[in-house]
């Protein structure tokens, strides 16, 4: 079955759960050994990490170290680390070749940002994503922009994308953050929400548009790991 039929044959099966509910016959029982979460670390990312972490704390758990991350976001892998007993992180960096050869001054993300994100998010992903036929990400449609449309269950590049928290509200998130007792990143309590580099993250306008502090002035919204060849936010199944 290709991951499009895939896709679709497992919204009909799943497509009523979501979160912990979800994941669980995902990590067990479809996807044994041959799926994985992408995480940013970033300010809502704990939630995703606790449900993993108590069904399979050896689930593959991949970061993308961009080498423009805030030092915060490092140290606060660290701590969800420990505090969660992940067993199974992969930092992965971008090509020393890619980066020397086209950013050797490290200035990239100010005169091609899409070039900057094609070598130190997309290509290493695509690479760490070797040998599986899934992954999880923490999107969610309250973020707004092209996510407003994001689908619970996706097929894209060949591989199936399950977003568990796709339907979750900012106050969702919230409310089980302090129900599990999870820590704040420690740049939320200087106003960020959605965290990625540190030249291309600024804290919000608002609440309302968390998203609004990546690439500030730039037409830019997503770094290219959720789009497709077609610039598009997904193929496949919705
Ligand atoms: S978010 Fe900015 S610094 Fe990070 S990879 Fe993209 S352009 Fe480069």
């Amino acid at each position: 079955m290709n991951s499009v039929a895939q896709a679709q044959d497992l919204l009909e099966r799943y497509g009523n759960l979501e979160g912990e509910a979800l994941l669980s016959p995902l990590i067990r029982d479809v996807f044994p050994g041959r799926l994985c979460l992408v995480s940013s670390f970033g300010a809502e990312a704990a939630l995703l990490l606790h449900m993993v972490s108590g069904i399979d704390s050896g689930l593959p758990v991949v970061f993308l170290d961009t080498q423009k991350l805030f030092p915060e976001t490092l140290a606060y892998r660290d701590l969800l680390v420990e505090r969660l007993g992940l067993s199974n992180i992969r930092t992965i960096y971008p090509d020393y070749t890619d980066t020397s050869r086209s950013d050797p001054d490290g200035t990239l993300w100010q005169s091609n940002p899409n070039a900057c994100c094609t070598i130190r998010k997309v290509k290493p992903l695509q690479k760490a994503l070797k040998g599986f036929d899934a992954w999880i990400t923490g999107r969610k449609r309250y973020h707004g922009g092209m996510r407003t449309a994001l689908p619970l269950i996706e097929a894209s590049e060949g591989r199936v994308k399950i977003n568990p928290l796709a339907s979750w509200s900012a106050q969702d998130i919230k409310r089980e953050f302090e129900r599990r007792g999870l820590p704040a990143h420690p740049l939320r309590a200087q106003g960020y929400f959605s965290i990625g580099c540190l030249p291309c993250t600024a804290p919000p306008a608002s609440e309302d548009d968390v998203r609004s502090g990546r690439w500030q002035g730039r037409e830019k919204q997503e770094c290219g790991i959720h789009l497709g060849d077609d610039g598009k936010f997904y193929k496949g199944s919705q």
